[in-house]
């Protein structure tokens, strides 16, 4: 039996079950937390391109691409917990997820640091 590897987003499910469908365009996440989900498994894939497509429209800037590479590259993504949701339902427009992600630089001996935020997703149609 292949050990699948676990999905980096903390879920406890396997990444070809949890968040690998969403990178990948299958399906699009359903609810405000698996989008944030989704998201922090892409901060830590590096996927550049599904970040940069759930973000906000207005929020998008051209300077994102390479401010989100050197992120990525500079960082070692260590895990991640969602604290709260507020509505982010599959049924809701809005949602809040408040979230703590601990982070390092690459070096081991980096101290570890943590992002705590809450943040807002809107759903767009046809996304
Ligand atoms: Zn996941």
């Amino acid at each position: 039996m292949l050990l699948q590897p676990f999905c980096p987003c903390g879920s406890q499910s396997r990444y070809i079950d949890c968040c690998e469908m969403y990178l990948r365009g299958k399906a699009s996440a359903p609810t405000a937390e698996a989008l944030m989900r989704s998201r922090y498994s892409a901060y830590s894939k590096g996927d550049v391109e599904y970040l940069i497509q759930t973000q906000y429209p207005k929020k998008r800037k051209k300077t994102d691409r390479q401010m989100l590479l050197k992120t990525i590259e500079n960082t070692h993504w260590m895990g991640l917990t969602v604290l709260k949701t507020q509505k982010g339902g599959p049924d809701d427009r809005r949602g809040i997820v408040e979230f703590v992600a601990q982070y390092r630089g690459l070096a081991l001996t980096d101290p570890i640091y943590q992002l705590h935020e809450r943040s807002r997703f809107v759903k767009e149609d046809g996304l």
